[in-house]
């Protein structure tokens, strides 16, 4: 009786799978055509970032042998002599393929592809920080939350610690809305330090990943390392599924 039961249970499913793919096909996030959520073609072409080659402290695609990211000057404009983290990893350069996957997920209601950034965001997990981490994030402002009905970076975070086999925390408070459009990198980045604040009495872990999911000048990464840093964490790492290169 209870195979029975689970049998129409199961059936019903796959019954309501079929019609929502035919009412709502999946379609690839990037090019538009059906099937997949995001096809092999556009996968393949994806702009991946060879960790090899990357800087080994801010992460910058290409910077192993000279950054041009992390050097005193940009630092300089950035109202900082190092850069915050103990290590910063971005999996993509945050191209037009990549900035669609990100807006199809959190602003065009894909919420399967929370699965995909994660599982592509998991790899540049460096082994070193694994052990006895946690998975932080920098959640959505108050009105970007009531906007979407869910916390996007919440939900990427707690995907990818899923998937990394790690836990997920929150340790930080929304962030007051910022524009931060016509303001100097300097400015962006002495904004986002005062928006920036630990949610009062969240426990402090000795170490932590926080997770984005596109890095623009990294003023906001920034800005929490800082929080972090005043409130007694040892290791803090950095990791953003796509980094915008100017
Ligand atoms: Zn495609
Ligand atoms: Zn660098």
């Amino acid at each position: 009786m209870t195979n029975t039961i689970e049998f129409f249970k199961n059936a019903m499913h796959v019954a309501a799978d079929i019609a929502t793919e035919t009412i709502w096909p999946t379609r690839c996030a990037i090019c538009d055509a059906p099937g997949m959520l995001i096809c092999e073609h556009c996968l393949k072409k994806l702009s991946y970032i060879d960790t090899y080659l990357a800087c080994p402290i801010c992460g910058a695609p290409y910077g192993k042998t000279q950054c041009t990211e992390c050097t005193p000057l940009m630092l300089a404009s950035a109202n900082r002599e190092s850069v915050p983290f103990n290590n910063m990893a971005y999996a993509m350069v945050a191209d037009n393929a990549v900035k669609r996957i990100v807006k199809t997920y959190k602003d065009k209601g894909e919420r399967r592809l929370a699965y995909t950034i994660a599982n592509i965001a998991s790899r540049y997990i460096s082994p070193d920080w694994k052990n006895d981490c946690v998975i932080t994030y920098i959640p959505d402002t108050i009105k970007a939350r009531q906007r979407r009905g869910f916390d996007h970076a919440q939900e990427l975070a707690c995907t990818l610690a899923n998937v990394a086999k790690l836990d997920c925390v929150g340790v930080f408070m929304p962030p007051k809305s910022i524009d931060q459009r016509n303001l100097s990198r300097k400015e962006r980045f002495a904004n986002m330090s005062s928006a920036i604040k630990l949610a009062p009495a969240s426990p402090t872990f000795r170490k932590i990943i926080v997770f984005d999911d596109i890095c623009t000048t990294g003023s906001t990464l920034y800005a929490a390392a800082d929080c972090l840093r005043r409130a007694g964490y040892k290791e803090i790492y950095a990791l953003a599924f796509g980094r915008v290169l100017d």
